[in-house]
C-alpha cells in the first residue's frame, strides 16, 4: 500500500510519518500542491491524506485535480484538519473527498488506516464457492483470488460435496436456492455428518430472501453465518477472514491439546516405569530394616541404623507416591467422591492420627470445632489427607513446646474454613510467593525438617477439585496459619461412613504360597513368615513352579507377583482358574505396578486383593485374615452341597 501524504507543518508531518511507519505502510511526503502532482505521477498511489490549506492550493481544488487525474473513484482521499469550518467540509466532499478526520483526534485517523491496510493485506486459505449463476460464480471467483484466496467455483452441490470429502476446504460459501432444484441446505447436512476436520469447516450461506425464521433455520442446520444478496464485498471479506482465522484457532488449539496428551502419557509411561522400578528395591530396604528393628538378637546401634535406613526408605517411597499423585491431578486422572460428610467426623479423624505425632514433638494440639454437625460436601479420603499435611507441616515447622490449633468458623460466603494455626518458625514473604510450587522448600537448609515440598502443591488442587479455596498467612518466628474452605453440603445426602481404623491383628493360621522372581523379596517374605507362629509359606520363583507346588499342596491363598520373566501373574491365575479345585482359591497380586489403570486392571482381571509394593505387614495380615476365611466357607459350602448330593 502506498500513501500520499500533503501536509506543510512538519509537526504533523512527523506524527503522521509514524503513524503510516508504526502500520507497516510505503509513504511520501509533500509540502505544497505541486509536489503531490509530480508524485502521483511516479507510482500508483492507494490513499491520499490532505490538508485543508497548502500553500499553493486549497484542499478541495486538490481532491479535483486527484478525481480528475486519476478517474478512479475506489482510492479513498481523506482531509485532516484543525477547522470546524462547515462550508469547506461540503466544498471537500463535493469534490470527491472521502472523509475528513480533525487533528486533535488523530486516533481515529490511525484506526481509519489500520482497517484499510488489514483490508489490502493478501488472505490465505482455500475457499470453495457454490452457486449456480455463472456471473455470479465468475465475480466471487475474480474478487476472492484477488483478496489471495485460492479459489474453486461449483455450480452444484454433488461435485462440490465430494471436491470437500477429497481436500477439505477452510471455507465453504455456497448459494442457498441452486437451479431452483438442489438446495445449499444439502450441502451443509451431507458435511456436518463428516467427522471433525471436515465436517467442522466454516459454511457461508448467501441468499436473495433471509426472513428472521429462514435465518434461525439455517443456523439451526449447521451455517455459521447467513449473508444477503447482494454481498456487500468488505463485509464479505471480513467474514472469510474471520472464519478462516477462527477455524485456525480451533485446529492449533485441538493441535496442542492433542499434543499434551501425549506429553501425558509419555510421562505417565514414564512414571509408570520408574515407580515399579523404585517400588521394587524399596520393598526391599523398608522391609529388611523392618525385620532388624524387630529382631532382639539385634544390638542398639544395628536396631539405630535399621531405623535411618527405613526413615529414608519411607521418605522415598512418599516421595514416589506425592510424583505419582500431582501427576494423576495434573493429568485429570484423579477421581474425586464428592459426598456430603459430618465435619466433626473427619476432624476427630484427624486428631487421632497426629494427637501422638505432636506429643512425641513435644506440642500441644487442640482442636475447636463449634460447627457440631455441620456436613461439608468433600471426598472424605483426600480432605483428610489434606488437613493431615496441614497439621503434620504445623508440626514439623515448629519448636518443642509450640502450639498447633485447628478450629472451624462458617465463612460469610457460606464455606465451612478449617484452619490450623501455629506458632512456629513462620514463612518469610519471599518463600510465601512460591510456596504452592512443586519442591519449593523454606527450611530445608536452615532446619533439618524431612520432606518433599509437594504436600501444599497437591493439597491446594485437591482442596480447588472439591470446589474449595486455600490460602495462608504466616510472620517469620511467629507461626503461621493456613485454611482451607470447603463449600457445606446442600442436601440430605447419606453420609459416607469412614473405614474403621487399621486393625492391629496377628496373622491366623494359614498356609501361603508366595511367587515372585525376585529372590530379595522372596527372603524378605520367608524371614517375615518365619516369625508368625501359625503360618507358613512356600516359594516359587516362576509361575509355572508356582503350578507344580499347588497341585502337591494346596494353600489357602496365592501371593503373587505381577511381572515375571516368563509367564506373568495373570497367566497364573487364569490357570488357577482353570484348575476345578482352585476356583475359590484367593489370589492375591503383589506388585510394584501402582498406576491407578494398572491396579483397576489387577481388579478387573478376577484377583482378590492387589497390594502394591512396598507392602505393609499390617495390609498384608489384614488382607489374609479377610480372605482366608472366605475361601474355607466356599470349600466347606461345596463340600456339605457335595455331600447333600452323594
Ligand atoms: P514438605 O513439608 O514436604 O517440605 P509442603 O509442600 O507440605 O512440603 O510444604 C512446602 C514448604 O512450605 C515446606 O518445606 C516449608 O518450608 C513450608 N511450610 C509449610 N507449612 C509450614 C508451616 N506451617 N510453617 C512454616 N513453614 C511451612
Amino acid at each position: 500500500m502506498f500513501v500520499i501524504v500533503a501536509d506543510n507543518q512538519s509537526v504533523f508531518q512527523k506524527i503522521l510519518a509514524q503513524i503510516l511507519a508504526e502500520q507497516g505502510v510505503d509513504f511520501h511526503i509533500c509540502s505544497t500542491g505541486a509536489e503531490v502532482k509530480e508524485a502521483m505521477k511516479v507510482r500508483s498511489v492507494d490513499l491520499f491524506v490532505l490538508t485543508m490549506n497548502l500553500p499553493d492550493i486549497d484542499g478541495a481544488s486538490l481532491c479535483r485535480y486527484i478525481r480528475q487525474t486519476l478517474r478512479d473513484d475506489w482510492i479513498p482521499i481523506i482531509i485532516l484538519t484543525a477547522s470546524d469550518r462547515g462550508q469547506s467540509f461540503a466544498d471537500v466532499f463535493r469534490e470527491g473527498a472521502t472523509d475528513i478526520f480533525h487533528r486533535n483526534r488523530i486516533e481515529h485517523f490511525s484506526d481509519y488506516l489500520a482497517n484499510l491496510t488489514e483490508f489490502s493485506r493478501p488472505l490465505s486459505g482455500r475457499v470453495m464457492v457454490v452457486e449456480d449463476s455463472a456471473s455470479q460464480r465468475q465475480l466471487l471467483q475474480q474478487t476472492l483470488s484477488g483478496w489471495g484466496l485460492m479459489v474453486d467455483v461449483f455450480p452444484s452441490s454433488r461435485p462440490a460435496i465430494e471436491a470437500h470429502l477429497q481436500q477439505p476446504y477452510d471455507v465453504i460459501l455456497t448459494d442457498i436456492e441452486l437451479n431452483g432444484l438442489e438446495n445449499g441446505l444439502d450441502i451443509v447436512h451431507d458435511i456436518r455428518q463428516q467427522p471433525i476436520g471436515i465436517g467442522d469447516v466454516p459454511i457461508i450461506a448467501i441468499t436473495a430472501y433471509l426472513s428472521d425464521s429462514t435465518r434461525v433455520n439455517f443456523l439451526a442446520r449447521g451455517i455459521d453465518r447467513c449473508m444477503l444478496k447482494p454481498i456487500l464485498m468488505p463485509e464479505l471479506r471480513s467474514e472469510i477472514k474471520k472464519q478462516i482465522d477462527a477455524r485456525r484457532q480451533r485446529l492449533d488449539i485441538e493441535d496442542e491439546r492433542r499434543r499434551e496428551r501425549e506429553k501425558n502419557r509419555a510421562k505417565n509411561d514414564f512414571l509408570a516405569r520408574m515407580s515399579h522400578e523404585l517400588r521394587t528395591s524399596l520393598n526391599a530396604i523398608i522391609g529388611f530394616s523392618n525385620l532388624l528393628i524387630m529382631g532382639d538378637d539385634k544390638d542398639a546401634e544395628t536396631r539405630e541404623y535399621a531405623g535411618k535406613i527405613n526413615g529414608a526408605g519411607k521418605l522415598l517411597l512418599e516421595l514416589i507416591n506425592e510424583v505419582l499423585d500431582l501427576s494423576r491431578i495434573e493429568s485429570g486422572n484423579i477421581t474425586m467422591t464428592l459426598e456430603s460428610e459430618n465435619l466433626d467426623d473427619i476432624l476427630e479423624k484427624c486428631q487421632q492420627v497426629m494427637q501422638s505425632f505432636a506429643s512425641e514433638h513435644q506440642m500441644t494440639l487442640t482442636f475447636t470445632n463449634p460447627l457440631k454437625d455441620v456436613r461439608i460436601r468433600c471426598d472424605v479420603t483426600r480432605l483428610t489427607e489434606v488437613i493431615l499435611n496441614l497439621i503434620s507441616n504445623a508440626i514439623k515447622y515448629n519448636r518443642p513446646g509450640g502450639t498447633i490449633d485447628v478450629r472451624t468458623q462458617l465463612t460469610q460466603t457460606g464455606f465451612v474454613r478449617i484452619s490450623v494455626a501455629d506458632d512456629g518458625i513462620g514463612i518469610s514473604p519471599e518463600f510465601s510467593e512460591t510456596i504452592f510450587q512443586p519442591f519449593a522448600r523454606a527450611h530445608a537448609d536452615s532446619h533439618n525438617v524431612q520432606g518433599t515440598g509437594i504436600g501444599l502443591t497437591i493439597a491446594l488442587q485437591l482442596v480447588e477439585l472439591m470446589g474449595g479455596r486455600m490460602d495462608f498467612y504466616s510472620e517469620v518466628d511467629k507461626g503461621s496459619t493456613f485454611w482451607i474452605d470447603i463449600p457445606q453440603a446442600v442436601s440430605d445426602e447419606t453420609a459416607a461412613t469412614l473405614d474403621s481404623p487399621a486393625q492391629q491383628s496377628a496373622l491366623m493360621p494359614c498356609k501361603v504360597l508366595y511367587v515372585d522372581d525376585n529372590p530379595v523379596n522372596c527372603l524378605l517374605i520367608e524371614k517375615w513368615f518365619s516369625k508368625q507362629a501359625t503360618a507358613s509359606v512356600s516359594i516359587a520363583t516362576s509361575a509355572r513352579e508356582a503350578l507344580e507346588l499347588l497341585d502337591a499342596d494346596l494353600p489357602d491363598v496365592v501371593i503373587t507377583d505381577i511381572h515375571m520373566p516368563e509367564e506373568s501373574g495373570y497367566w497364573l491365575l487364569q490357570q488357577i482358574r482353570e484348575r476345578s479345585r482352585c476356583r475359590a482359591l484367593p489370589v492375591v497380586a503383589l506388585s510394584a505396578m501402582a498406576m491407578d489403570d494398572e491396579v483397576e486392571k489387577g481388579k478387573l482381571s478376577g484377583f482378590s486383593a492387589y497390594l502394591t509394593k512396598p507392602f505393609d505387614f499390617q495390609v498384608l495380615v489384614k488382607t489374609l485374615n479377610h480372605l482366608v476365611p472366605l475361601k474355607r466357607g466356599v470349600n466347606s459350602n461345596q463340600s456339605s452341597s457335595q455331600k447333600s448330593t452323594n
